[in-house]
């Protein structure tokens, strides 16, 4: 039976833990459709290819990804992007790749060949998966938290290799650039809005279950 979960929310809401979370717990398959543009984007800078020829690059680029609950790995032309595109310069750089439509067409349809691969029992995290590329999905919840609290979490994660200015700085810059993709400021309809900013990661795991269909 399928559990197509679809999670979509900006930069430290909460979306990868709790996705993991859920997809480790009830045995599905997990996602990260952000790895996915990260890793095209990790190409294009690699190869230095020009605003102009993202799109064509992307198409014909050899993008393969590994989901595992607890991550995913990519390789983009054979070589293995999984700790690169956590780096600052990637997540800088990388609404610019995402921001291409040919290239969120492209990257679309993989994301949609993947979910059919697992037999739509699989939890996948992103942007827009609960309005373009599974808005089908069992599950959907759009998940939000104060820029404080995601301002913290990012800093958290970086462990110390980062100040705060700087955290706030690119955590504030990406929602702004990636405000084409979706504003997060309504859901669409059907979408459950969770607002994590006082939960813990297993209550926002307890909300999402509770939303399952019976
Ligand atoms: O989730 P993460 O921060 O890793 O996503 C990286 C970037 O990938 C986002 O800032 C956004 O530009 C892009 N993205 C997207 N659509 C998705 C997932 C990610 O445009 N479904």
């Amino acid at each position: 039976e399928s559990l197509l979960i679809a999670i979509d929310g900006p930069s430290g809401s909460g979306k990868s833990t709790t996705s993991r979370l859920l997809a480790a717990k009830l045995g599905l398959g997990y996602l990260d459709t952000g790895a996915m543009y990260r890793a095209a984007t990790a190409g294009v800078l690699a190869e230095d290819v020009d605003d102009d020829g993202v799109a064509d690059y992307v198409r014909g680029a050899d993008l393969r990804i590994v989901t595992s609950s607890d991550g995913n790995t990519l390789t983009i032309n054979g070589r293995d992007v999984t700790a690169e595109i956590r780096e600052p310069r990637i997540s800088a750089a990388v609404s610019r790749v995402a921001t291409n439509l040919e290239v969120r067409e492209i990257l679309t349809s993989r994301m949609r060949r993947i979910i059919d691969e697992h037999g739509r029992r699989i939890v996948v995290e992103g942007r827009d998966i609960t309005t373009v590329v599974a808005p089908d999905a069992d599950v959907r919840v759009l998940l939000i938290a104060d820029p404080d609290a995601r301002v913290a979490r990012r800093e958290a994660e970086l462990a110390g290799k980062a100040d705060r200015e700087a955290v706030q700085d690119q955590v504030l810059r990406r929602d702004r650039d990636d405000s084409t993709v979706s504003n997060f400021t309504d859901a669409a309809e059907g979408v459950t809005v969770i607002d994590s900013t006082f939960l813990t990661p297993d209550e926002v795991v307890a909300r999402i279950e509770g939303l399952f269909p019976r």
